[in-house]
């Protein structure tokens, strides 16, 4: 497949490559949930402009919100250990950029709270506001204090220009159309407030070995959207936000020992997959028309701040 004449949906521009085959896990799953992708061979684009890359055949958003409707409360865990999971990282990165405030409290919406923990972690010194597709995690977020205002932020009416801090954690690698996105993220935010997110990192020398077999590319399907610094900033500025921050660091707060066995499976997958796996049939069948290895304890996720100017 080439999609030569496909546009960057973030910048819009046209120089936009292949950079390889994506392989998915059989049979593919999205939230836990089985998904048909049949007949549909999966690859990488990037554009050479702002950094995006982007899957392509489309998955449709329809169809990836049915299996997120239908995912279970505990699939990303109900009471995730907050520490572990970087909610204090969070928590301190909106501390240090959210505006200041005369009185009241700060109006922060998290955009894809599942269950609400990231939220109930932050306190009720805040008021929080949740959007979410699944429909169990949501009414579990309802009763944790979160005042749940639809199931996409695209449905969210009658809130412009209303929030503080707009949170969207391990969301942006999930939507199809970032510029929709991030038009309503600006839209719902007060002039000076700001956006986080928490998403893959391209950039990550671990992203940069692997490219498309990398596994936050390959093993997840709906895993559509990778960003990175330039990107997350071509973004912002085509809706009105100002990239602030920018830092790198591992999804979680992950043992040694898993970075130490995830970094040698995946360094011995580099060098063996143009080997075709040294002729061994055991080893080629490691290597080829596949994923490379699990390696999220790598530090390829970043977290980024835009302020609305
Ligand atoms: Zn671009």
């Amino acid at each position: 497949m080439t999609n030569e004449k496909e546009k960057c949906p973030v910048c819009g521009s046209a120089d936009v490559r292949d950079v390889g085959r994506v392989f998915h896990p059989e049979p593919p799953r999205v939230a836990g949930v089985a998904i048909d992708l049949a007949g549909l061979e999966f690859h990488l684009l990037a554009c050479g402009k702002c950094g995006f890359r982007f899957k392509r055949p489309f998955i449709p958003t329809e169809k990836l919100l049915d299996c997120y409707a239908r995912a279970d409360t505990g699939n990303w865990g109900v009471d995730p250990d907050p520490i572990q999971r970087r909610f204090d990282t969070l928590l301190a990165v909106m501390r240090r950029h959210a505006p200041a405030k005369a009185g009241g409290a700060l109006r922060v919406l998290d955009v894809g709270c599942f269950n609400g923990a990231m939220l109930k972690y932050f306190g009720d010194e805040f008021d929080r506001y949740g959007v979410e597709p699944g429909k169990e995690p949501a009414a579990m977020a309802g009763r944790r204090g979160v005042k749940m205002l639809a199931d996409t932020i695209e449905q969210v009416e009658g809130h412009e220009g209303y929030f503080d801090v707009i949170l969207s954690i391990d969301v942006l690698e999930h939507i199809n159309d970032p510029i929709a996105f991030f038009e309503k993220v600006s839209r719902l935010l007060k002039p000076g407030g700001i956006f986080i997110g928490m998403t893959g990192d391209t950039d990550a020398p671990s992203f940069r070995l692997q490219g498309s077999l990398y596994w936050y590319v390959s093993k997840l399907p709906e895993h559509v959207s990778f960003w990175n610094r330039s990107s997350m900033s071509a973004a912002g500025e085509r809706c009105g936000m100002r990239l602030v921050d920018h830092t790198r660091m591992s999804h979680a707060r992950n043992p040694v020992s898993d970075w130490v066995v995830q970094t040698g499976m995946n360094l011995a997958f580099a060098a063996l997959r143009p080997t075709g796996g040294l002729g061994i049939p055991a080893l080629r069948k490691r290597v080829s028309g596949r994923s490379a290895p699990n390696w999220i304890a790598s530090a390829d996720h970043l977290i980024d701040v835009l302020r609305k100017c």
